[in-house]
């Protein structure tokens, strides 16, 4: 079976202005720089690397919440650059987003009922009182109680706030769903709470998730596969398993070196690069992680690598591999 989501080439570069009276060009910063991957039906694509990589940038791109500057986005094999914007928001029924800041994605004026009907009624999934058990259902799905419709977003707390946006998300039974850093904003202890849920409702109702985080220690029980992404590009790409006993790619190594271990018995060196990551406006040719690479030789200053396939379902863009 082909996959669900394939992305290919994709790009999105934002030109730097500067000057309030000339508003002049004086660089471009490649958010995301040719990006290739692809997501299967069921399945969790963990998108993981530091802030500013370009991963929430790419997340919104495969929405069309921006615009891709060039590349393909194609979802169930229908190209989604192609549609016109009347378009894009009937396909946005099949494809939802969970955003990272459930303080800010809830408007404060709406009651949880708005909130999660406010989908439903916009796409037409269904109507009349319908509309109400559909809200109470989705309330109990996320283990919210019937009696939290009536109040304002404000009065919970932010693990309580998630649940409503995971079930607003939820509201009109898309296919996949990108999760933009969903727990980054919450406390650790809400956090499990938060990804086992999301865990229970895939598979209860045949989600696929492209979760976005900047760590791998929380993407680790979710995702099937995973995507170390480094300055707008991805790196490496693997399944979980395969990423954790096999990273090829330095800055892979070095982010699985900062996962904590329960073991104390367990020894483990952890890799602290040095440097800081490179200005992402008007980046130099070659490899964007050679000024913080123990490996870096001159061919990585000229040339940046492509991803390779090294077997497995592993692909790695470094020259060393
Ligand atoms: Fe390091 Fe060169 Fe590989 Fe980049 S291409 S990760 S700089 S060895």
């Amino acid at each position: 079976m082909g996959p669900l989501l394939e992305v290919k080439n994709l790009k999105k570069h934002f030109s730097v202005n500067k000057g309030s009276i000339f508003n002049k060009n004086v660089g471009t910063l490649k958010a995301v720089d040719d990006v290739s991957f692809e997501v299967y039906k069921g399945e969790t694509l963990g998108l993981v690397g530091e802030s500013g990589c370009g991963k929430s940038t790419a997340g919104r791109c495969i929405l069309r919440l921006i615009e891709p500057t060039e590349g393909e986005i194609s979802f169930e094999g229908r190209d989604l650059r192609a549609l016109n914007a009347k378009d894009i928001r009937r396909a946005r029924k099949d494809l939802q987003m969970v955003f990272q800041d459930p303080y800010a994605s809830l408007n404060p004026r709406m009651k949880v009922r708005d909130i999660i009907s406010e989908p439903i009624l916009l796409h037409g999934i269904t109507r009349g009182r319908e509309v109400q058990n559909r809200v109470a259902k989705l309330l109990d799905v996320v283990g919210l109680a019937p009696y939290h419709a009536d109040r304002y977003a404000h009065e919970f707390s932010g693990g309580q706030r998630q649940r409503i946006g995971i079930a607003r998300a939820l509201a009109v039974e898309p296919k996949l769903v990108v999760c933009d850093e969903p727990v980054s904003a919450l406390d650790v202890s809400i956090q499990a709470q938060v990804i086992n849920l999301m865990e229970d409702l895939q598979r209860e109702f045949d989600l696929t998730f492209i979760f976005i985080a900047h760590d791998l220690s929380v993407v680790h029980h979710i995702s099937d596969r995973v995507a170390v992404m480094y300055l707008g590009r991805v790196v490496e790409i693997a399944g979980y398993s395969e990423l954790y006993k096999n990273s090829q790619h330095p800055y892979t190594k070095a982010l699985l070196s900062a996962i904590p271990v329960a073991n104390p018995k367990l020894k483990k060196e952890r890799i602290v690069l040095k440097g800081d990551v490179m200005s992402p406006i008007d980046l130099p040719p070659g490899c964007n992680f050679h000024n913080r690479c123990p490996h870096a030789a001159a061919v990585c200053k000229e040339t940046a690598p492509v991803l390779k396939d090294i077997g497995n379902g592993h692909k790695v863009a470094c020259h060393m591999i």
